[in-house]
C-alpha cells in the first residue's frame, strides 16, 4: 500500500493525525521539518501529502513548491492555523488541493484526505524523458527502453536534477546541493561515482561531461 506522507512538527498532533489515518487504513510515513519532507517526497511514492504549512528548517510552502517544479502531482492536503489565511491562498496558488484549518476533527481530516486522493486518482502525472530513458517523479521510478533501472537514492537523485534540467550544464556544486539537500559533507568525487553508476545502467554517452565545470543530459538548447 502506498503511504501517506505525514508533515507535521508538533510531535503530539502528529501522533494524533497518524493514530487517526491508521484507523482509517492507511499506512503512514511521517516528517518533522521541511528538509526531512523534501527528502522524503524524492525518494519514496506517496498517495497523498499532509502539509503542515509552519515548519522548521522552511515552511511548507517550499515543500509544495519543490514537489510541483518537478512536475510531481502528488495530492496535497494543507493544514493551516486560522490565522494564515495569505498563506492558504498561496498553498492553493502553488498546487495544493484542497486546505483544512486547526483545530480540526479527525473526521473531518480524513474525508479530506480520501477525497483529495480520489480526485488525483486516473490524473496523469508528467514525466521527465530523453531518448528511451523516462523518469517518473510521481512514482520515482526509472526507465530504460520499457524496462526498470534500479537506482540508488542518491543516483535518482543526480539523474532528476539533470533530467529536470535538460539541455543545460549543472555545475558539480549545484549537482552536489541538490542531490544532498545542502547539508552535510561529501567527499569531493562522489557525485563523480553516481554520474560513472548512471552511465553504466544508461548508456556512456547518456550523460556529458563539460570538463572543469559541470554535467548535462540532452542536447544544447
Ligand atoms: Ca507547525
Amino acid at each position: 500500500m502506498t503511504p501517506i506522507l505525514l508533515v507535521e512538527d508538533d510531535r503530539m498532533l502528529g501522533d494524533a493525525v497518524a493514530a487517526a489515518l491508521r484507523q482509517d487504513g492507511w499506512e503512514v510515513a511521517r516528517a518533522e521539518d521541511a528538509g526531512a519532507a523534501k527528502t522524503a517526497l524524492i525518494d519514496h511514492a506517496f498517495a497523498a501529502v499532509l502539509l503542515d504549512l509552519g515548519l522548521p528548517r522552511g515552511s511548507g510552502l517550499d515543500v509544495l513548491n519543490a514537489l510541483r517544479q518537478r512536475y510531481d502531482t502528488t495530492p496535497v492536503l494543507i493544514v493551516t492555523a486560522r490565522d494564515q489565511l495569505s498563506d492558504r491562498v498561496r498553498g492553493l496558488d502553488a498546487g495544493a488541493d484542497d486546505y483544512i484549518v486547526k483545530p480540526f476533527q479527525t473526521d473531518e481530516l480524513c474525508a479530506r484526505l480520501r477525497a483529495v486522493v480520489r480526485r488525483s486518482q486516473g490524473r496523469v502525472a508528467p514525466v521527465l524523458s530523453y531518448r528511451d530513458v523516462v523518469l517518473d517523479p510521481a512514482a520515482r521510478a526509472v526507465t530504460r527502453g520499457g524496462q526498470a533501472v534500479k537506482l540508488g537514492v542518491h543516483e535518482y537523485r543526480t539523474l532528476m536534477a539533470l533530467m529536470e534540467r535538460q539541455g543545460r550544464v549543472v555545475a558539480r556544486d549545484a549537482l552536489e546541493s541538490l542531490v544532498y539537500g545542502g547539508d552535510g559533507t561529501i567527499e569531493s568525487n562522489t557525485i563523480a561515482v553516481y554520474i560513472h553508476q548512471l552511465r553504466r545502467k544508461l548508456g556512456d554517452d547518456f550523460i556529458t561531461t563539460v570538463h572543469g565545470f559541470g554535467y548535462r543530459v540532452g542536447e544544447v538548447e
